[in-house]
Parts: C-alpha cells; sequence; structure tokens
C-alpha cells in the first residue's frame, strides 16, 4: 500500500507507525495509508520553520512574490495530476475540482501583490522635523489546519499570503484526503521557495495539539468544523496566539414570491448538491415566501432533480461524486430518516442510489425535503450533504428572522426581482456573506472570506485584505535625526 507522509525541511518524511487508511469514496476502497504525525514529528516541522525564518524575513518581498509567480505556473502545470488527486480522495468530479484549483489560484495571485500590500504607511513631519511609519513585520512561525472538503483551495487560502508576508509556515491537511494538498506543497520547492519556509505534517488530534501548545507557533490559521474550531480557537488564544478559526454552515436562500423560478432552481440545484453539497457555502435550505412560491418551487425542483446524476468522479457526466467516508454517508441517512420521523416530506429520496459498477461506493443521490420546520433536528445540523431542506414562510421579515436565530452565519442568498427588499436584506441580515441571486456568494481573493456568528471565531477573516493583517504585525516607528544646532530640552509633558 502507498504510504503518504509529511514535507518537513523539503524531503519527504515517511518514517512512524501510526497511520490511518485513506479511501477512493468512488469505489469505497482503500488503498494508501497516511502517516499519522506524532509529536516528536510535528516538533521537527516547527523547529525547520524557525530555523528558516530569519533569512525568509530579511528576504526582499519581490523575491518572495517572484517565488508566487512560478508557483503559479506550475499549479497551472500540473493541474491536471491535482485534479485526478482530488477526485481519487475526495471524490470531487474533475470539473468541480478544476474550479477549485482555479479559486486556489487566485489567492496565488493575490499573494504576488506583496509588494504593494506591504508598503506600510508614512507621515513625513507628524512634529517638526519627525517623520513616523508603520511597517507590516512578519510574524514567524504560523500553522494551518484545514479541513477535508477543499484540500487545496483552503490550504492556498493559508500559506501563500502567509509566506510572502514573510512567514514560514506549517500545514496540517486533512488526514482523509492528504495527497493533493502534499504534492502542492512539493511544487512550491520546485518554485524556489527555500527549505523549511513550507513544510506539512499529516496527522489527527496529537498533531494539532502540538501545533497548539508549543510556544514557537505565533498564530493559527483553522478551517473545519464547528466544534472543533471552537476548540482550536480557545486553546490557541489561551496560548497567547493570534487565531482564526472558521467553522460550519447552514446556509439559507430566501425564495421571494417575484424570483425567476426557473433561474432560481437552476441556481440552487448546483449550490444544493454541487460537489455532494460538501462545501461551507452550500445552499442546504430553500427559505419559501408563501405557498405559491413553495409549492412552485419544490414542483419545478422535483423535476430539474430527475436529470441529477451522481457517481464516480472519473466521469465528467456526473454532476457530483460520492460523499467522503462510509460514516458521512450514514450520517446523512441518518439525518434524513430523522426529517422523516418529525413528519417533513421527502420529495426526492437520494437516500439508496443505484451505481452499476461501484456499489461499495460512498453516495447519497440529491434529496429534497419539503415542509421542514425550524423544530426539527435536521434543520439545526449541518448535514454537509447533498440535501436541500425547504421551509414555508408567510413574509420576508419571517424569513429574515429565521436566519438570524440559527447558530450558523456563513453565508445566506435572496432569489428576487425587488431592488428594494435585496437591498434591506442585504443591509440588515446577520451573516458574513451575502448574495443577490447570486447563490454561492464566496468573496473574490482579493476581499475576505468569513462567516458570522458561530461560523468563525476571531476578528480577521480569511484570505484577501484581511490575512495581510493576519499574518503580520504592525510596528510603528517615530524618528527624528536631530542636527548639530538643535537641541531641545528636557521635557516632562505629554509631547503634542
Ligand atoms: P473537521 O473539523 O472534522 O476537521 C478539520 C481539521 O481539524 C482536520 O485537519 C482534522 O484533522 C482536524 N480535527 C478533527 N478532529 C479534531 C479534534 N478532535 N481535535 C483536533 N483536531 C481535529 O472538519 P472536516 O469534516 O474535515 O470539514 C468539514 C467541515 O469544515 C464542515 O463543518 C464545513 O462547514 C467546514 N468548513 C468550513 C469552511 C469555512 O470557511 N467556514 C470552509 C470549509 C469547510
Amino acid at each position: 500500500m502507498k504510504r503518504v507522509g509529511h514535507l518537513i525541511n523539503g524531503s519527504e518524511v515517511v518514517g512512524g507507525n501510526r497511520c490511518q487508511d485513506v479511501y477512493n469514496p468512488s469505489t469505497g476502497e482503500a488503498d494508501k495509508h497516511v502517516l499519522l504525525a506524532t509529536k516528536a514529528t510535528v516538533e521537527e516541522a516547527i523547529s525547520s520553520a524557525q530555523a528558516a525564518f530569519p533569512a525568509w524575513r530579511n528576504t526582499p518581498a519581490i523575491k518572495r512574490a517572484r517565488v508566487m509567480f512560478k508557483f503559479k505556473d506550475l499549479l497551472e502545470q500540473n493541474s491536471d495530476k491535482i485534479c485526478q488527486l482530488i477526485g481519487e480522495e475526495h471524490g470531487k468530479i474533475a470539473h468541480d475540482a478544476a474550479g477549485e484549483l482555479q479559486r486556489g489560484i487566485e489567492n496565488v495571485e493575490y499573494a504576488c501583490c506583496a509588494p504593494e500590500l506591504l508598503k506600510g504607511e508614512y507621515s513625513k513631519n507628524v512634529a517638526p522635523d519627525i517623520d513616523s511609519w508603520s511597517e507590516f513585520q512578519p510574524l514567524g512561525v504560523v500553522a494551518g489546519i484545514t479541513p477535508f472538503n477543499f484540500p487545496v483551495m483552503v490550504p492556498l487560502w493559508m500559506y501563500p499570503m502567509a509566506i510572502v508576508c514573510g512567514n514560514c509556515f506549517v500545514l496540517k491537511p486533512s488526514e482523509r484526503d492528504p495527497s493533493s494538498t502534499l504534492f502542492i506543497a512539493s511544487l512550491l520547492k520546485k518554485a524556489g521557495l527555500p527549505d523549511g519556509v513550507i513544510n506539512v505534517v499529516n496527522g489527527d488530534r496529537e498533531a494539532v495539539d502540538t501545533l497548539l501548545n508549543d510556544e514557537r507557533v505565533k498564530a493559527v490559521s483553522f478551517v473545519g468544523s464547528t466544534p472543533i474550531a471552537e476548540y482550536v480557537y480557545v486553546t490557541a488564544s489561551s496560548n497567547g496566539k493570534r487565531c482564526q478559526a472558521l467553522g460550519g454552515a447552514k446556509n439559507h436562500a430566501i425564495v421571494m414570491p417575484d424570483a425567476d423560478m426557473d433561474n432560481t432552481v437552476n441556481q440552487l440545484l448546483g449550490a444544493a448538491f454541487g460537489s455532494s453539497g460538501e462545501r461551507c457555502m452550500a445552499l442546504s435550505v430553500a427559505v419559501a415566501v408563501g405557498d405559491v412560491a413553495g409549492d412552485a418551487l419544490v414542483s419545478k425542483m422535483k423535476e430539474a432533480m430527475s436529470n441529477l446524476k451522481v457517481g464516480p468522479y472519473d466521469d465528467p457526466d456526473n454532476d457530483f461524486g460520492p460523499v467522503i467516508t462510509r460514516e458521512h454517508q450514514q450520517k446523512i441517512i441518518d439525518h434524513i430518516n430523522h426529517a422523516e420521523q418529525q413528519s417533513a416530506e421527502i420529495v426526492v429520496d437520494g437516500r439508496f442510489p443505484e451505481i452499476a459498477g461501484y456499489e461499495r461506493g460512498f453516495y447519497i443521490g440529491g434529496t429534497l425535503i419539503d415542509r421542514v420546520t425550524p423544530d426539527m433536528d435536521s434543520y439545526h445540523a449541518e448535514i454537509f450533504g447533498p440535501v436541500l431542506q425547504v421551509v414555508r414562510v408567510q413574509s420576508m421579515q419571517a424569513a429574515m428572522d429565521l436566519i438570524d436565530a440559527h447558530e450558523y452565519g456563513n453565508g445566506t442568498c435572496i432569489f428576487t426581482r425587488d431592488g428594494e427588499a435585496a437591498r434591506y436584506f442585504s443591509d440588515h441580515i446577520n451573516v458574513g456573506m451575502v448574495g443577490i441571486n447570486i447563490p454561492l456568494p464566496v468573496p473574490v481573493a482579493y476581499h475576505s472570506f468569513g462567516g458570522w456568528k458561530r461560523s468563525l471565531f476571531g476578528d480577521l477573516h480569511a484570505y484577501g485584505p484581511d490575512a495581510v493583517r493576519f499574518y503580520t504585525k504592525r510596528k510603528t516607528i517615530t524618528q527624528r535625526w536631530p542636527s548639530a544646532g538643535i537641541r531641545e530640552g528636557v521635557l516632562f509633558s505629554m509631547p503634542s
């Protein structure tokens, strides 16, 4: 069986006995082991990053950015291989994997702007002959801990910007689909990144806890489920580290009575079922305002879903692939069962799709559940599967109240032709990322990404301008060069 190891100080490390199977979710077979780093292995990675830091910190920003320009080219040249690795271990269809990679590359492009982003702030003559400026210095060794659902894009949210800002990085990707992440990190060496500036350790809680408790790690970026995000945030913060921890989601789309229903259905199809619903921005709840809208939505959606194709990642005709593990497949089935037991109406049932030749794969077909109410367990849970729930309300305000009352606040959207309603919605809704007739309002790389409420712990959002602030600390310098002729006396009052 192939062993997937770590990348430490520029070399692949494959020692150690702790390991876990890596599955191909399309077939349900495991043909790889991923090594689970011990505390000692993670400490070795941190030491390597620490050793690389002084020279990297002093490398001019333009030279650091040049590595990113080459890295971007290498990502594009290797896109087929990267998408293949994503597909094998995640189950994502090739065109979806290509979209993930492209969104990741856009973060590398933004990181290429480092010399501009790090110019700092300058004020001449803040007092006679005194100048003052703020500069943004790297933190040192910083860590990233990432989820299975975007094994390429989410790490690229983090380390390109961290590295161009002059930090050295230790990445702990998901142990469920580690190969694409590891392969991409190896491209950085080809792009000219000095050894030790990026290190990748695969592992589980032992690796995470080592990163959270080692005092050499100055900041932690985390993306994953809310319970782990909260744990990471609390632990890292109590250890004095800067931390941003992005968590789970339950994204609602309001469907207004005046919405263009055919367009809405098309948008919802992709946003609810694309990537098997395993996106933190997936739309998993449609809130229909009024029964006329509710009936039209459900009947058109049912009809459109008859054409949905679920199957293995390597058939480009499929719309989406399997879910990540057998346990996760069962968890999704349990949620659908609960909804049914609690009197919701299963309009399209994807619990047991038949896919010839792939009987052991972890498949769930597109599922549509109508007449879900907020007291149902399945309404509250982040199902993270190809399941769209429909809740019916009688007014836009009731729809907004529902969204505001939910514990998550990652993304939301409204389908309407009414600009005034859309403007009121975007202004008042208690959610971090809002779409107006846009189902997946994932900000572009030069804005920042983050939810509100229990979808994000911390102050700064991921990537974009917030990432520059997250991965640097401000230093403000005030300077005077007294010439021989000017000497001031002692001053005991506050300088003004
Ligand atoms: P997860 O929380 O299970 O795992 C995320 C990371 O935490 C992995 O690296 C994993 O190894 C580690 N981890 C898991 N259990 C741990 C523990 N007990 N102690 C310490 N570390 C632990 O998440 P996942 O299942 O890989 O990813 C799906 C989740 O991520 C969903 O909830 C999804 O909404 C969320 N997500 C959020 C965003 C966002 O931007 N808000 C983006 C992508 C995914």
